[in-house]
This record gives C-alpha cells, sequence and structure tokens, in this order.
C-alpha cells in the first residue's frame, strides 16, 4: 500500500506507540488520583500540555485536551456563542472550512445565531475585502481554517484576526492541518482560539486539542459544552484520556523537532509527484500554487471520474473530496466553492504526503496514474 491519504489521517509514529505504551498498561491510574500513581498519571499529562504549548507558544493553562478536532470546533463555537450572545449573534465563516465547522454554524443558525458563509476566489483564497465587508458591529466569531485539507490552500490568517479583532470579534482557526507541521505562534497570528487533532500529526486517534486565550490582549470566556467533575477547567468534563494525551503530546514534540527538515522533504516529494502528474495532458492544480501547504497536490483529471480512477489506483490510497465527509456521493463543497461545475469536481483528486513516504514510491504512483487515465479516456497516453 502506499500511503498518499496523510491529510485523512497518518500513521501512528512507533516512537508515540512507545511513548504510549506504560499508560495503556501498568500506569493505570486516573490523572485526577492524589495517590502516587495518579500523581505520574498527572505529571505525564502536565508534560503533554507543556509540549502543546511549546509547539503553538502558548502557556500550558491554555490549552485543553478534547477527544479530536470536532470536539475541540464545537466547543469553540458553541462556547463563544453561549457566552458572548449578551453582545451579538453573528459569525463568519467561510465555504471551504472543515464540514465538522460548517455543521456547527448550521447548528447555531437554528439556535438564534446568524451566520455568514464567505466565498472564496477561484483559487481557493478568501479575499481580505470580502472579510472586512462581512464585519458587523454585532460579529461575535471569525473562523477561517489555516490550511484546507482538501487543496492545502493557506489563508492569510494573521491578516483576517487584525480586522476581525479591529472589529471587536474574536478570531478561531481550524488549524488541523497545520499543526506540527509548520510554525504556528499563537501571539504572533493574534489567534484567539485554535482546533487541532492527534491522529493528523502522527499521533493516535480519539485525542486533541483546544487552545483558548487567557492572556493580554483578551481573556476568551467559554461555556463548556460537557458537564461533569469539572476537568480541563471546567470546560471538559470527563476522566482524561491519558495514553491519548501523552500521544499527542509525544506526537507534537517529534514533530516540532523534526518541522524543518520535513517540510522540505516532502515539499520535496509532492512537488516531483505534481510535476510527474502534470505531465500528463488535461491535468491543472486546484488551488493556489504558491500560498499552498508543501504536502498536498489537489489535480483535475480531465475526463476521468474520481471514484474509478481511486478503484483503478489498486495499492494506492488517495481520495476525492474530504474523508470526513464520509462515503458521501455529493461533489466536494470546497471544489465548487472554488467556481466548478459537478463534472469537473467529480474529475479531482487530492495527493497528500507525511512522514512515511519515500521518493521510490513516486514512480509506481505516476505509472498508475497514466494507465488509469488512458483506460477511463479510452486512449493511450504518449
Ligand atoms: C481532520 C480534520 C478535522 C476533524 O478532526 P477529528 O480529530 O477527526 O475530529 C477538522 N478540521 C480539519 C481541517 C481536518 O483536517
Amino acid at each position: 500500500m502506499i500511503y498518499l491519504d496523510n491529510n485523512a489521517t497518518t500513521r501512528l509514529d512507533p516512537r508515540v506507540l512507545e511513548a504510549m505504551m506504560p499508560f495503556l498498561t501498568d500506569e493505570y491510574a486516573n490523572a485526577a488520583s492524589t495517590h502516587p500513581f495518579g500523581l505520574r498519571a498527572h505529571e505525564a499529562v502536565k508534560l503533554a500540555r507543556q509540549q502543546m504549548a511549546q509547539l503553538l507558544g502558548c502557556e500550558p493553562q491554555e490549552f485543553i485536551f478534547t477527544s479530536g478536532a470536532t470536539e475541540a470546533i464545537n466547543l469553540a463555537m458553541k462556547g463563544v456563542a453561549e457566552s458572548y450572545s449578551s453582545r451579538g449573534r453573528h459569525i463568519i465563516t467561510v465555504q471551504t472550512e472543515h464540514s465538522a465547522v460548517l455543521d456547527v454554524c448550521r447548528f447555531l443558525e437554528t439556535q438564534g445565531c446568524e451566520v455568514t458563509y464567505l466565498a472564496v476566489q477561484p483559487d481557493g483564497l478568501l479575499d481580505l475585502a470580502t472579510v472586512q465587508q462581512a464585519l458587523r458591529p454585532d460579529t461575535i466569531l471569525v473562523s477561517v481554517m489555516l490550511v484546507n485539507n482538501e487543496t492545502g490552500v493557506i489563508q492569510p490568517i494573521q491578516e483576517i484576526a487584525v480586522l476581525a479583532h479591529a472589529a471587536g470579534a474574536l478570531f478561531m482557526t481550524d488549524a488541523t492541518q497545520a499543526v506540527g507541521k509548520m510554525p504556528i505562534d499563537v501571539e504572533a497570528l493574534g489567534i484567539d482560539l485554535l482546533t487541532c487533532s492527534g491522529h493528523k500529526l502522527y499521533g493516535p486517534k480519539g485525542v486533541g486539542g483546544l487552545y483558548v486565550r487567557q492572556r493580554k490582549p483578551r481573556r476568551v470566556k467559554l461555556a463548556a459544552l460537557l458537564h461533569g467533575g469539572g476537568h480541563e477547567r471546567g470546560w471538559r468534563s470527563g476522566t482524561l484520556n491519558v495514553p491519548g494525551i501523552v500521544g499527542l503530546g509525544h506526537a507534537a514534540e517529534l514533530c516540532r523537532q523534526s518541522m524543518k527538515e520535513e517540510a522540505a522533504r516532502i515539499g520535496a516529494l509532492r512537488n516531483e509527484l505534481e510535476a510527474g502528474l502534470l505531465a500528463i495532458p488535461g491535468t491543472r492544480v486546484n488551488g493556489n500554487r504558491e500560498h499552498r501547504f508543501y504536502n498536498t497536490t489537489n489535480i483535475l483529471f480531465e475526463g476521468c471520474d474520481s471514484d474509478a480512477m481511486i478503484m483503478g489506483l489498486e495499492g494506492i490510497a488517495v481520495s476525492n473530496g474530504s474523508a470526513c465527509t464520509a462515503a458521501s456521493v455529493d461533489p466536494s463543497h470546497v471544489l465548487l466553492s472554488m467556481g466548478m461545475d459537478e463534472t469537473e469536481a467529480f474529475s479531482c483528486l487530492r495527493f497528500s504526503l507525511g512522514r512515511f513516504n519515500s521518493p521510490e514510491m513516486l514512480v509506481d504512483v505516476i505509472d498508475s496514474a497514466q494507465d488509469i487515465i488512458s483506460r477511463l479516456r479510452g486512449y493511450i497516453l504518449a
């Protein structure tokens, strides 16, 4: 299996599993218990929180653990909507966001919030002027993802945060594709809320987290989603997932150490793959190629149905659309928002590379792609 679907999920790094193992076996105490076993679990969680803080440039107490990015997004958006309802009920987001953000917004609309879903330009980038125009005195939150999971397009979040703050709104970013893979400093970028997930950065599934600004210039207020024992500052009750949290922290630390080297190596692989695929006639890249994350290429193959390509690319894992709108028969909402028609959107594949990909794999992928495209188009490629 050649795995080129790293934006859907990544392989657990064996070093992360090793760090988790004690907490899956002998060190099973509850991190809230005050006996020595509990204290050891507590210390392990404390280290993981420090590791996340170091990766993001925040204070450890500003990061809370959740079951993943979806939960973090729900907590952040619903929590803000409730806490700031007396100030306003207007939220701004983007049509190309992950379904987790879009579905929470649709839910909040049923609860009396008003949501503006900004369109993007054909290259997937948001125009700052459209953000500026959408801001209102009752806007409480602007939520724009950092790296798009389907196209890799990188939004100008620093500039967007400035606009949001000038209008008195909070700025949130779903950085699930970016955390651990590119430098992120919540201070420099002006981020108030940020979400991430363990399984996108070579950590385990079922753990993720939320950064909630508690320092100057503003202390974000949040209403809880899960009520109970008051864990995680009362924002997320429930016995802590110690093995998962240890895994996320360790995965973050490994990413922090190797980020620079990996970006260069994976970026070179992506470029090589992309060049090989674009050499096939009737192909083009979707999304701005300059403001784009180094691991992703989303390509349109004229006259080819993406499902047929996925089936035909035996032994190669790629995707169309987002794995997160599971088994969906709808065309990608991201590509539609970029102005494609349905046929075009159904002719695109996303290749997303990661830590465990090697150069040897690429020749096979390009050969297989040429094969299946020839068959689907009914002619042999030169
Ligand atoms: C994967 C992903 C999510 C959802 O993360 P989970 O931890 O699986 O809930 C949200 N946003 C983006 C951009 C993603 O890539």
